[in-house]
Parts: C-alpha cells; sequence; structure tokens
C-alpha cells in the first residue's frame, strides 16, 4: 500500500517521480512561488524610520 500525497500545487495525486508534486510542471510552479515570495521586500525601507533621533550625533547640517 502505498500513502498517496496530493500535489500541493494542483491537488492530484503525487508521483514519485516528482514527490511531492504530481508532475515537473507543478515543482516548478511552486519553485517559482518560493522565488517569488523571496524576491518581495518585507519592508520598505523608510529612511525617516530608519534614523533614530536619538539626541547624539552632530548636527552641523541644519
Ligand atoms: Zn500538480
Amino acid at each position: 500500500m502505498t500513502a498517496q500525497k496530493k500535489c500541493p500545487v494542483c491537488g492530484k495525486p503525487a508521483e514519485i517521480e516528482f514527490r511531492p508534486f504530481c508532475s515537473k510542471r507543478c515543482a516548478d510552479v511552486d519553485l517559482g512561488r518560493w522565488f517569488n515570495e523571496s524576491y518581495v521586500v518585507p519592508e520598505p525601507i523608510d529612511p525617516e524610520t530608519v534614523i533614530a533621533d536619538d539626541g547624539e550625533g552632530d548636527e552641523t547640517i541644519h
């Protein structure tokens, strides 16, 4: 008996060859999602937020 897992992408029974996916296409789709997520910048860097006013430092620029 084989525990059939479902492809996380399309829900079809996964093929051993492409585990845990049902096909190379679905594996690529999942991989693409991964890359897309890693490409997304979590938070935009806001200079006003990064530069915290701690009262220190020179204030030559006014
Ligand atoms: Zn699939």
